[in-house]
């Protein structure tokens, strides 16, 4: 039996020619149900990807091959998105199946979230926007996720989303409902429940996800679920009342533009005004949902006038701010001491002085010197000593 070094078991390479040919295992990355996912590298080019490795041969995993390929088959409908995860290469042996993606080097978005607590509006905004883009192209193609949550939603590089995990992902055709109960209990849609506790309950189609996102939404703004609850029971309760608040004191700096969009999809029923967007026909919720966020988001319409008067300000202040290098050294003491006229600051200041000493303009060039206003020396033009008195012809 091969080991790595964390005394992970890896698969037969027997089993599994074709995917050790081709790529290198190394550390673990996550795990699932009946897989462990693996950074692995593509030996030719040395690129990095995300092997996920299902092991076939434990008699408790009966039915995962066909639920693998079937998470194949809707990979490969999908693909091509900018925010899904990507499929690069499928390995199978009686065994083992291997499926190599492409490497979310930040991982979970669950993680990440773990390591921020919350989320900004403006982070949130991108991350909403982003994941109801991939689900309106999921939607598109006739495919329900049913397992949206942070968990399954990868953050690449650029810390954009790639929605992954597939696994409980079917194709439904227009008239088609789902009765089945799975998903993560937190993320539960309230039809998807009452369809499994209620006789007589209609089923539940692709607005289901849209709930998920709901609850997705407001776990990034606040760091918590909305409808969180130990007992499990009550938890389930409130997510078929829909029963959760912006109550906490979390949601005191968070504007009304997200509560709204939060409002919209966290809906049980139909409302007394008509259909809410998300229970509205199956195709168009994501699109609305799509639509709200742009909508809601965007801010003020494009305005020609103001654009052009904002311009102008922007001219304005970059030339005030090229001006700022002519502005005036500080002011020197030791040049003040001695000469305070050569300082332009000072000068007005000296000229005002003298207006009040001698009620006119003192001007330049008239035998006056205004600088002497403020000659703080000695003026030593009288004489020293009596041996030194000029002599005055005709004094008396
Ligand atoms: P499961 O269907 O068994 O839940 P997932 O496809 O969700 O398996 O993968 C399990 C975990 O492995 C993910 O939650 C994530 O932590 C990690 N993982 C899966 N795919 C990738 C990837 N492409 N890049 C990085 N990590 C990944
Ligand atoms: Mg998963």
């Amino acid at each position: 039996m091969a080991v790595d070094d964390d005394g992970d078991v890896l698969p037969d390479r027997d089993a599994a020619k074709g995917f050790y040919a081709k790529y290198e295992p190394k550390e673990v990355l996550g795990r699932g149900g009946c897989s462990v996912v693996r950074r692995c590298i593509e030996k030719e080019t040395g690129q990095q990807f995300a092997a996920k490795i299902i092991d076939l041969s434990d008699s408790s995993t009966d039915g995962v091959y066909e639920a693998t390929m079937r998470e194949v088959e809707v990979l490969r409908l999908v693909a091509g998105h900018p925010f899904i995860i990507e499929l690069h290469d499928v390995f199978e042996s009686s065994t083992f199946i291997f499926l190599v993606f492409e490497l979310c080097e930040h991982g979970e978005l669950f993680d990440h979230l773990t390591t921020v607590v919350t989320l900004s509006e403006k982070k949130t905004k991108v991350i909403m926007r982003q994941l109801l883009e991939a689900l309106a192209h999921v939607h598109g193609k006739g495919i329900v996720h049913r397992d949206l949550k942070p968990e399954n939603i990868l953050l690449d590089d650029n810390y954009n989303i790639k929605l992954t995990d597939f696994g409980f992902a079917k194709v439904l055709t227009p008239s088609e409902t789902l009765t089945e109960l799975c998903g993560t209990p937190g993320y539960l849609a309230p039809e998807l429940l009452r369809c499994n506790m209620i006789e007589g309950s209609p089923g539940y189609g692709h607005p289901v996800d849209l709930w998920a996102c709901g609850v997705i939404m407001y776990t990034l703004l606040v760091g918590c679920p909305p409808f969180w609850h130990r007992k499990q029971m009550v938890m389930i309760r409130n997510i078929m009342e829909g029963k959760y608040s912006f109550q906490s004191p979390e949601w005191d700096d968070i504007t009304d533009t997200p509560k709204d969009l939060i409002s919209i999809t966290l809906v049980v029923g139909i409302t007394p005004s008509g259909c809410s967007p998300r229970l509205d026909s199956p195709s168009r919720s994501q699109i609305i949902g799509v639509t709200l966020v742009e909508k809601q988001y965007k801010g003020r319409p494009f305005n020609a006038k103001k654009m052009f008067q904002f311009g102008i300000m922007c001219v304005r202040a970059v030339i005030r701010i090229q001006r700022l290098r002519f502005t005036p050294e500080p002011v020197s003491l030791a040049v003040t001491r001695v000469d305070p006229y050569r300082i332009k600051a000072l000068r007005k200041v000296i000229d005002n002085c003298a207006f009040r000493v001698y009620g006119h303009w003192v001007k330049k060039g008239e035998g006056q010197d205004r600088a002497a206003l403020f000659q703080n020396y000695p003026k030593l033009d009288f004489p020293r000593s009596p041996m030194e008195a000029p002599l005055i012809v005709g004094q008396s």
